[in-house]
């Protein structure tokens, strides 16, 4: 599959947005060859010649055609890479402008609903909700490609805190409790007791909160989503080998085989998903795995198409 995928030389050069004989593949295939016949000519140059400044000369001439190639490549690789950086830097600024009107939309939009509530009829009270509804929609985005920029620049900065994250999903779970109810799904809490009171049983983790919390919601919110209704969710925390291991089981419409390699990669939305029309961007997953291996833990999964899927996540025990 990534021999067949690597000789694709048309999709990987869309991929990249060169040109077929600017692609990496391309380019090795001719060193390569070129390899190739230089080893030929100078066996058949030592065989004919048994004149040492012969091969000496041939030698020289191979040498000097691997180094020009191989500084070809290496140039194509860096225009590559320069045009990468720069779209990610153009990204990064978007997203940064994009930041402040949406806060003001949603602010001002807020303001009218609360300040306002009684001189706004139905309509106009159903205008500035949907308004608001879609100017938070485009943070959450907005939010997410700066967190993508971030990490594609190796500039995402985590925090290294003690966090407790049965706390952390007793919060989530109140928060998706109205969706829960709406779907009429059913959450089971293997080992994480309502945290009520201070004295229920810590999950403790070195990692930072505010990205955690995201982790979590991410992972609680494609459960809900990629769930039908009356479905079951299972969330369980566990120790294991200091390591604290939550995971995430759903009976849902689960995830192509085929199509499991690509889970964690950016902008990914499963085939069987796009019918049901839910509201994603494929970017939580690749974002939540880059946090926690940043953290230090690991994240994984398991799905059948049909049947559901568990994701996990550990994390060092504090
Ligand atoms: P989004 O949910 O915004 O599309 P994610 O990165 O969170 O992005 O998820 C990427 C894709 O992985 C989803 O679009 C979906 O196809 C698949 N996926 C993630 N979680 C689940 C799940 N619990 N059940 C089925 N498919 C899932």
């Amino acid at each position: 599959m990534h021999i067949e995928n690597d000789l694709n030389l048309k999709r990987q050069a869309d991929k990249l947005g060169v040109s077929i004989w600017r692609t990496p593949s391309f380019l090795f295939i001719i060193i390569g060859i070129v390899n190739a016949v230089a080893m030929a000519v100078t066996y058949y140059i030592s065989k004919q010649y048994d004149r040492p400044e012969f091969l000496v000369v041939a030698e020289s001439v191979v040498v000097a055609c691997i180094f020009s190639i191989g500084k070809y490549i290496i140039g194509q690789f860096e225009e590559i890479d320069a045009l990468s950086k720069m779209k990610t830097e153009f990204v990064s600024v978007a997203s940064h402008q994009l930041r402040t009107p949406l806060s003001a939309i949603r602010w001002e939009t807020e303001l009218m609903l609360s300040k306002l509530d009684r001189g706004l009829n139905k309509k106009q009270r159903k205008s500035i909700s949907t308004i608001n509804l879609l100017a938070t929609r485009m943070t959450r985005l907005v939010n997410d490609l700066l967190d993508v920029t971030r990490i594609d620049q190796g500039r995402l900065i985590l925090k290294k805190e003690k966090v407790d994250i049965a706390r952390i999903v007793t919060e989530i779970s109140g928060e998706f409790l109205p969706l829960i109810k709406e779907k009429k799904m059913k959450v089971i809490f293997q080992s994480v007791r309502k945290c009520k009171t201070d004295r229920c049983k810590p999950f403790g983790v070195l990692s930072d909160q505010e990205k955690l919390k995201l982790v979590v919601e991410n992972l609680f919110s494609n459960a809900i989503k990629y769930t039908g209704a009356y479905g079951l969710i299972e969330i369980d925390l566990s120790k294991k080998r200091g390591f604290v291991v939550f995971s995430i089981r759903d009976n849902g419409v689960g995830i192509p085989k085929e199509q499991q390699v690509q889970v964690f990669s950016k902008f990914f939305r499963s085939d069987n998903i796009v019918k049901y029309q839910t509201e994603g961007t494929g970017l939580g997953l690749y974002i939540a795995k880059n946090i926690i291996e940043q953290s230090g833990g690991r994240m994984w999964f398991h799905s059948r198409e049909h049947t559901g899927s568990i994701f996990s996540f550990s994390l060092p025990a504090a």
